[in-house]
Parts: structure tokens; C-alpha cells; sequence
């Protein structure tokens, strides 16, 4: 046996990366905006995927995604916390 590092396996859900990707934005709970950040995110839906009450995150969001909801808002699109746009 050596020390190297077990390969990581999924408690649960699918087997892609559970963590968001910090330079993301992402919608949850009732359509609150936030960057992937730990800290904006919250821990739950940082290191889950799912908000406090339990629905899937959406995101990251794609330019189109952010483009069309700029749109329909009518201004840019921010992380609620920390104040960071998406990307273009
Ligand atoms: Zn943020």
C-alpha cells in the first residue's frame, strides 16, 4: 500500500465535479443570482449542487444564457453578493 491519493468517488449524484466553477454564475434559490464562489454561493450550493431547499442550481449559465436574461431584466446580470458580472 502506498500513500497515493484514492481516487475520488461520488457519495452521490453524478459523477462530474459537484463544485461550482467560481468564475460561473448561477441561479437558485427563487431566482437569486451568485457566482460559483464558496462565499456567494452559500456551502450547500457550492458543495452540492442543490440550494437550501433542495433544488438543483442552475448554471453555469452560458453567455446566451446571461445575454437573454440581461434582456428580460433590462440590466446586467451580477452576483447578488459579491457584485461580479458574467462573462463575455
Ligand atoms: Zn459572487
Amino acid at each position: 500500500m502506498d500513500d497515493r491519493k484514492v481516487p475520488h468517488t461520488t457519495l452521490r449524484g453524478p459523477a462530474r465535479s459537484t463544485m461550482l466553477d467560481p468564475a460561473g454564475l448561477y441561479l437558485g434559490d427563487n431566482g437569486r443570482c451568485f457566482c460559483g464562489q464558496a462565499y456567494c454561493a452559500g456551502a450547500t450550493a457550492y458543495y452540492s449542487g442543490h440550494d437550501l431547499s433542495g433544488q438543483k442550481v442552475e448554471g453555469p449559465l452560458s453567455p446566451e444564457d446571461i445575454a437573454f436574461m440581461e434582456q428580460a431584466i433590462g440590466h446586467p446580470l451580477t452576483c447578488e453578493t459579491c457584485g461580479k458580472g458574467g462573462q463575455r
